[in-house]
């Protein structure tokens, strides 16, 4: 995981890093379930600026500043050209951005969509490149609590 220091300790932030990537770290305590999980490249950006290249994340998350709130888009399928996940590209955006409760959940809605659709030994990344976008983009949206559900044209 990257964080950039965000809204904590920058003054150009749109939204806090840190508290996020706290909220997650707790929630994936278990060393099984990581080992389990595999490489995940899971990076956190305060703002456009993009200091925590949420771009290139596998699992990316940008802090977004609505009405003087802070929200959280996320975008999966990035990669920073490494070799886990292929040519460089920026990840793309699952919906609407979430409110900061909602992204622990959002996150292991993508996870637990990767467990069940992997094929042996498949990374997080490799799958989600297999699988396209919008099995991922759906899991992600289901778990709002806080804010609308996207509607998609069918
Ligand atoms: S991405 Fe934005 S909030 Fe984060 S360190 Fe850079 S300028 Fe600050």
């Amino acid at each position: 995981m990257i964080a950039c220091p965000g809204g904590d300790y920058c003054a150009l932030a749109n939204a806090r890093s840190i508290p996020i990537a706290q909220s997650i770290t707790e929630r994936y305590q278990d060393l099984d379930d990581l080992h389990d999980l595999g490489p995940i490249d899971l990076h956190i950006s305060g703002c456009i600026n993009s200091c925590g290249h949420h771009h290139s994340g596998h699992i990316g998350i940008l802090g977004v500043d609505k009405d003087g709130k802070e929200w959280y888009q996320v975008s999966i399928g990035g990669s920073d050209g490494s070799d886990l996940g292929g040519p460089a590209v920026a990840g793309k955006v699952v919906g609407p951005s979430f409110a900061a409760a909602e992204v622990p959940d959002v996150i292991e809605a993508l996870l637990e969509t990767y467990r069940e659709l992997r094929h042996s030994k498949e990374s997080f990344i490799a799958c989600a490149q297999r699988v396209g976008h919008d099995a991922f983009r759906d899991a992600a949206n289901e778990v709002r609590q806080l804010t609308a559900k996207p509607v998609y044209a069918s």
